[in-house]
């Protein structure tokens, strides 16, 4: 598939050439009312495909779902109230008891709970392996309906050869997922990789200014049929009117801004690799696997023993400490406050990540300003 262009150069272009506004109106009703009893009866029986009920169907949803099916080069896409809401309808439309999934390990914890104390107990059981098992391990998917990707994972940001994966998939059979946050489709569109079905929490990139939990689902026509005929009308997590103007306002203004977290992240992965106290930078960049395109602004660093993770962590100025990621601001999220998260083993623990691990979430500040704290900081936190 050829390459389809510049995000902002193509959505602008989704405008239309009939005038009026250039903006969605928010189409805040519930419920769409039909002229006669024969529109109406044609609208049921699916003959018209007009909104009926905004649980399932609103023209500014619809207008924020034809967006993000150009951006990710797919048929279809549905939206949903949250990316939580858009992993788990996506999984529970395609899986069954007694169905195999194939997991990337280092997944989104809450990805990683839904399929061991929801999907388990419901008799669908999920492996987990490395990226270098999904590529180089021909006969990995036999008998697994389901390959669940993330490219890269998360917090240790291991990056995955889509292409190789997507060919072992069809030569089994297994449908394939990705979760395609951290790149986003300026980054990296993985339908052009062979991958059915790409998933966004769509709270972070897309969103951009951190006032909006969102997910959305990009893929073929038949999996969006299937998506929206069960799981979007019968769990109905649906993606809110005004939340979908927000997100469409976002996309407005993605690959810009994806570029400017792209420079941040290059210049702090420059300087760090200059550090005694650096282990280890997580944070693939362009061109590392094929498809990928860039560095998004979201990386790990492992520090050695001698800084003091909660000292650097309250020295940062510019870098608040708190989760989610993907808006204008700076964040930390260091992995020993993760991993304290009650009650539970985490996939943290089970895969090993170190507590001298921090996750960073470069905003949009000026890259300068940025790494004048961060040096800072790291200066006054080495014991
Ligand atoms: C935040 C996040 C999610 C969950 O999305 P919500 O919108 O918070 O439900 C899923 N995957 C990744 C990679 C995330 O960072």
């Amino acid at each position: 598939m050829s390459e389809p262009g510049d995000i902002a150069t193509l959505l602008a272009a989704v405008l239309g050439d009939d005038g009026g506004p250039v903006t969605p109106p928010i189409v805040q009703s519930s419920l769409f009312t039909f002229d006669s009893y024969r529109d109406f009866e044609d609208r049921m029986a699916g003959r018209t495909d007009t909104a009926i009920y905004t649980r399932v169907q609103n023209p500014t949803v619809a207008a924020f779902e034809g967006l993000m099916a150009k951006a990710e080069v797919g048929e279809a896409a549905v939206g949903f109230a949250s990316g939580m809401a858009a992993i788990s309808s996506t999984l529970l439309a395609f899986v069954q008891p007694g169905d195999k999934v194939a997991c990337v390990e280092h997944v989104y914890p809450d990805t990683f709970r839904l399929m061991e104390r929801m999907l388990r107990p419901f008799g669908i059981e999920t492996a987990y392996y490395p990226p270098s098992r999904f590529e180089d391990d021909p006969d990995l998917l036999e008998g697994a309906k389901v390959a669940y990707l993330e490219s890269p994972s998360s917090v240790v940001f291991q990056p995955l050869n889509l292409r190789r994966v997507a060919e072992h998939a069809q030569r089994h059979g297994t449908l394939t997922m990705i979760d395609n946050s951290w790149a986003s489709p300026v980054f990296q569109r993985p339908i052009t990789s062979g991958i059915d079905i790409v998933l966004h929490s769509a709270s972070k990139y897309i969103s951009g200014h951190s006032d909006t939990v969102a997910g959305v689902v990009v893929s073929s026509h038949a999996n969006i049929a299937r998506i929206r005929d069960l799981t979007l009308p019968l769990l109905g997590a649906k993606l809110a009117p005004f939340e979908a103007f927000l997100l469409t306002r976002g996309l407005r203004t993605l690959s810009i801004r994806m570029r400017q977290h792209e420079a941040t992240a290059n210049l702090f992965v420059d300087r760090l690799a200059t550090l005694p106290q650096v282990r280890r930078i997580n944070s693939p960049g362009a061109n590392e696997v094929p498809g990928l395109t860039g560095r998004s602004g979201l990386m790990s660093v492992e520090f050695d023993d001698s800084v003091d993770i909660p000292r650097l962590s309250d020295a940062l100025k510019h870098f608040r400490l708190g989760v989610s990621w993907g808006g204008f601001e700076s964040l930390i999220l260091p992995a020993g406050v993760a991993l304290a998260q009650a009650g539970e083993q985490n996939s943290l623990q089970k895969f090993g990540v170190s507590p001298q691990l921090v996750r960073l979430s470069f905003g949009l500040e000026d890259a300068e300003d940025l790494w004048a704290d961060f040096e800072a900081a790291l200066t006054k936190s080495v014991t």
